[in-house]
């Protein structure tokens, strides 16, 4: 999607920190970060929403939890991290493609 901020990071048209990527998925520095680590995971395919993941998809989801973990162990946080995926705009999401919240670096407290 051409007006998409996260497609056009996933594609390289605008820079990021990029922590690690594939064929499939990135991962990058969150611009304003909530904790020590804050890394995004995206897919590189457009997909609006974690309620708009078709069965088809389940794949790139699984592969975003293996990304998150590679990220994890490259940032020092290998088995103690909050992983948040904010689902609609109600829910908190800004911006609507997909993107897994890693946090972590520190004790994190919230609502769950
Ligand atoms: P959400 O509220 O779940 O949609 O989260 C969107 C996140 O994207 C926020 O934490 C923003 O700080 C982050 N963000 C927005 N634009 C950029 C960008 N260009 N590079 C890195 N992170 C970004
Ligand atoms: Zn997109």
């Amino acid at each position: 999607m051409a007006d998409c901020i996260f497609c056009q990071i996933g594609s390289g048209k605008i820079p990021a920190e990029v922590v690690f990527q594939d064929e499939t998925v990135m991962v990058f520095k969150d611009i304003h970060p909530k904790a020590p680590v804050h890394v995004l995971i995206i897919p590189k395919k457009h997909i609006s929403s974690a309620a708009d993941v078709t069965k088809e998809e389940l794949p790139i989801f699984a592969h975003m939890l293996e990304a998150a973990n590679i990220a994890a162990k490259k940032e020092d946080i290998p088995s103690a991290y909050k992983l948040v995926i904010n689902t609609g705009a109600s829910a908190g999401q800004v911006v609507m493609h997909l993107h897994m919240h890693l946090l972590g670096g520190k004790k994190i407290t919230s609502i769950v």
